[in-house]
């Protein structure tokens, strides 16, 4: 079968059972409306990945077969380099680092959560 969505999304569906979402927002507390945020942005990861292993899908089944993959290859970037943020703060960052932040860019990202 071809693709009928971005590649990303088969990915997200099938890593975000195990996000370790918070109850709160790691900057202010609230505790409503919250987003679960990559330091790693998933998109850039994975399009990273199959460039450097020159792998080119084109149909439903090869993201399929290749996400487990991806994912076991991946557990620091989607599991542990994330946070817990509220929407409001979520969309502030991006405000600062885009909306699609370039993977060079985690540490600095992470820095600006810890100091706000
Ligand atoms: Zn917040
Ligand atoms: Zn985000």
């Amino acid at each position: 079968m071809t693709l009928k969505r971005d590649l990303v999304k088969y990915v997200r569906d099938k890593a975000k059972s195990k996000y370790k979402k918070g109850t709160e927002c790691y900057i202010c507390g609230a505790t409503e409306k919250l987003d679960f945020h990559h330091f790693n942005g998933l998109t850039e990861l994975l399009e990273f990945w199959l460039r450097k292993k020159k792998i080119q899908v084109t149909e439903e089944e090869g993201i399929l077969r290749l996400r487990k993959q991806f994912i076991a290859e991946h557990t620091t970037e989607l599991y542990d380099e994330a946070v817990t943020l509220c929407h409001e703060h979520h969309l502030r960052l991006h405000s600062i680092y885009g909306k699609r932040p370039k993977l060079i860019t985690a540490k600095k990202q992470q820095r600006w959560v810890e100091i706000q």
